[in-house]
């Protein structure tokens, strides 16, 4: 997502090649996601990116897509008794966005999430929500930048990348290429890589991530939020209406790789679950896993490294690289071609997400 959405932005303005290791885009965090748009989600730091986004996953210009990616679902973060302060810190985090945030306790609570149990005493409820399609997200932007005669080189895993007097000399696969920049959008390797171009020494850490999916043996209203814990032990959705995606919330730090998911995760995951709702599950259908890697602040890393002229990071999307995408692949490409943001995204403080934070 990080390297097909800079690309669309940068294509029209100077020739881009995007260099993808697999056999396909979008094969490790993008293609693994649970496709959600969150505006808390992710902390403080990374809501402005998010919902400076929202318009452009709404309704995105004509040039990408006749409509938008989002389809509205609200979310219910929830507490038991021992986390009533933990509500009151996240209504205080996000009092100065402008998020709407409505507490909810009681019948309340449990007409906007049938079957909770009782033990579960407080609600935040978060409107704006929505599913986004990634999928289309994502292949709207391939297809913006193959239309500004980007080229995508795929089984281009890059191996080398050495700084001259002229630019970059790129080994990618069987091929040479020759740069004038290098934008670093490698998800779970964007340390490695930026050890290839002797950039700032930056960690990048991948965490694993589990999802699951189950099939209830009751149906359930396709359209109830997405439910997540305020202690982050779990979050679910539905999934049509006899399916859910329930997380066990998982970090286990990983080295990059092609995730899979872990028995014990599983296990956690409809653990977690049933101690929430009483939705019987008839069967766990599939799970999967992905790497979230996260800078050590948390934020994004995006902008011009420090040490290397002509390398940019583009990482450190943590759990919100798709909700993020339209607002740092704006950031990203007017600072490449050294222009202003277009207006929405030129409110956003760049030295937050900068490289040069991290000494
Ligand atoms: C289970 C899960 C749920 C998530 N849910 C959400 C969500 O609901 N909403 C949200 O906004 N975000 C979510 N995320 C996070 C989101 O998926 C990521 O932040 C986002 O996909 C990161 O995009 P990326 O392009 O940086 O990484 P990736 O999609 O991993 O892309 C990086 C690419 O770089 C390639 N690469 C690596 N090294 C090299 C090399 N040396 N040469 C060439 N290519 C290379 C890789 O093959 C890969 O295709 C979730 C993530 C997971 C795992």
């Amino acid at each position: 997502m990080a390297g097909a959405s800079l690309a669309a932005a940068l294509a029209p303005k100077m020739r881009v090649l995007i260099l993808e290791g697999e056999d396909y885009p979008g094969y490790h965090a993008t293609g693994r996601s649970a496709a959600f748009w969150t505006e808390t989600y992710g902390g403080p730091a990374v809501q402005p990116l998010t919902s400076v986004s929202g318009p452009f996953l709404a309704a995105p210009p004509s040039a990408v897509a006749e409509q938008g990616f989002l389809s509205p679902r609200g979310a219910l973060m929830v507490g038991q008794a021992e986390q009533l302060g933990l509500a009151d810190d996240f209504m205080a985090a996000f009092a100065p966005s402008g998020v709407d945030l409505k507490r909810v306790t009681g019948d309340h609570l449990s007409a906007g999430l049938p079957g909770i149990r009782p033990d579960w005493v407080v609600g935040i409820v978060e409107a704006s929500n929505a599913d986004i399609d990634v999928a289309a997200l994502h292949q709207a932007y391939l297809r913006v930048a193959r239309r500004a005669d980007a080229h995508l080189a795929l089984r281009a895993p890059v191996t080398r990348l050495m700084r001259g007097r002229t630019g970059w000399t790129l080994h990618a696969g069987n091929a040479t290429y020759q740069a004038q920049r290098v934008v670093n959008a490698a998800g779970a390797w964007a340390t490695p890589v930026a050890r290839l171009a002797g950039a700032r020494d930056i960690p990048i850490e991948p965490k694993l991530r589990t999802m699951v999916q189950a099939r209830l043996s009751r149906p359930i209203d396709p359209g109830l939020p997405l439910v997540i814990d305020l202690a982050g032990r779990f979050y679910f959705k539905p999934e049509g209406t006899y399916r859910v995606w329930i997380s066990p919330h998982d970090e286990a730090p990983t080295p990059p790789c092609d995730a899979a998911p872990e028995k014990e995760a599983v296990a956690q995951a409809m653990a977690r679950f049933a101690e929430v709702v009483d939705w019987p599950v008839a069967a766990v259908e599939r799970s999967w896993a992905g790497l979230r890697s996260f800078s050590p602040d948390r934020a994004p890393v995006f902008g011009e490294d420090p040490d290397c002229p002509g390398f940019y990071w583009c990482a450190g999307q943590g759990g919100a690289g798709i909700q993020t995408a339209p607002a740092i692949s704006a950031l990203l490409s007017a600072l490449i071609l050294e222009e202003p943001a277009a207006l929405p995204y030129r409110a956003i403080d760049l030295a937050a997400y900068a490289p040069s934070r991290f000494g």
